[in-house]
């Protein structure tokens, strides 16, 4: 702990041999004194010295601060938010000048001019804008290039959550990436990583991306349906984190967008980390290579007393409950069957027996195949 007069005789020492500007000479000796004003402190060391023409640390930099709380407010002008950081790229010289004076006369503990400077423009933005600044977990993040003149913004990501039904055949789940970037982002794509949208992904983002901006969205399914699967009941729940957005909040309410509703928009802290337990209720349409009889199909029964287990081509194996079994014939050929099953099951492999066993194939003596099969609806357990 010192106090001023104790400082003065070093500080007098320093700018007699180099012409430092308040800001950068408060900073050497604001911490130990406890004041919050460098550049207070730095004029009052100052009193009865010349004034200065050119730092020799910052080169006047901090008389320039307003130039990037200009580009900071431009950067910022589409954005809602009210927290943020500062992060600031400075040349080397100037930081190898400040660390010279600093271990030339043995000052510990002191900011560095980085952190000096990213105070200072925080200082200014809070002052014009309102927003405050929060440096553990900011809903955007400056970085302003002081060597370049340049300013950068993100956002911190939002996610949403919400249910989709689909009553009509024919759109895909999901998206394919723009092939400029394979999903990462380009000037192609608008920095969306998709350039079409005529899917549940591409319908869902466009409806995202008009509602709060934003590059990218990840999405986050409760299990996945084929493009002529139908999903009807309450729907499939979704999670989707979107990157960068401009705005982090606004009115969500259901929506209908062709044959595509979308229920119980809202907002929430994050999509979930493990994946959610949940029970699909599908109708499949089945045909048979031999005809079948009713006897046997009674044997579809027993498929609620084992799991069914699942095998995949990395060597993974997972076991998936049957609930519920019903069954319908519809022809010498055709049956339908309603299952009500643990969610993951894949419908297609689990109907012809690929790799999945018990299944359907397998307990009636016969090649079975999946014709068409529908979502009634999906529970989160
Ligand atoms: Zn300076
Ligand atoms: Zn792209």
């Amino acid at each position: 702990m010192s106090n001023f007069q104790q400082i003065v005789p070093i500080a007098n020492k320093i700018i007699k041999k180099y012409d430092l500007c308040d800001y950068c000479l408060g900073r050497l000796f604001s911490k130990q004194l406890h004041l919050s004003s460098n550049k207070l402190l730095g004029k009052k060391l100052k009193k009865n010295s010349n004034p200065v023409e050119k730092c020799y640390i910052c080169k006047n930099l901090f008389d320039n601060l307003g130039h990037f709380l200009k580009l900071m407010l431009d950067t910022s002008s589409n954005y809602t938010f009210k927290t943020f950081s500062v992060g600031a790229m400075i040349k080397p010289s100037i930081v190898d000048r400040d660390d010279f004076i600093r271990s030339q006369y043995k000052l510990k503990g002191i900011d560095s001019i980085k952190t000096d400077i990213t105070k200072e423009l925080g200082k200014l933005y809070s002052r014009k804008t309102k927003r405050k600044t929060d440096h553990i977990d900011p809903d955007a993040t400056f970085t302003v290039n002081l060597k370049e003149e340049l300013c950068q913004l993100r956002s911190k990501s939002i996610t949403v959550s919400g249910r989709y039904v689909k009553s009509k055949r024919g759109y895909p789940q999901k998206q394919q990436s723009c092939d400029n970037c394979s999903g990462k982002g380009c000037r192609i794509c608008d920095f969306h990583g998709i350039t079409e949208f005529d899917s549940i992904e591409g319908v869902i983002s466009k409806l995202i991306f008009k509602k709060f901006g934003g590059t990218t969205a990840k999405f986050t399914w409760m299990g996945g349906e084929d493009k002529s699967s139908l999903v009807l009941g309450s729907g499939r729940p979704f999670f989707v984190k979107i990157q960068n957005p401009l705005k982090r909040k606004t009115k969500l309410s259901d929506t209908v967008i062709d044959s595509i509703k979308l229920y119980n928009l809202k907002l929430v802290l994050e999509s979930p980390k493990k994946s959610l337990k949940f029970s699909s209720t599908i109708r499949i349409k089945i045909s048979t290579e031999s005809p079948i009889d009713s006897k046997s199909l009674k044997k579809l029964k027993d498929l609620t007393t084992t799991p069914v287990i699942v095998y995949e081509k990395s060597g993974k194996r997972s076991e998936k409950k049957v609930f519920e079994i019903k069954y319908k014939k519809n022809s010498k050929n055709t049956f339908t069957l309603m299952i009500k099953a643990e969610g993951g099951l894949p419908i297609k492999r689990f109907v012809i027996g690929d790799n999945i066993t018990p299944n359907v194939s397998q307990i009636l003596e016969t090649l079975c195949m999946c014709e068409e099969f529908d979502f009634l609806d999906i529970e989160v357990q």
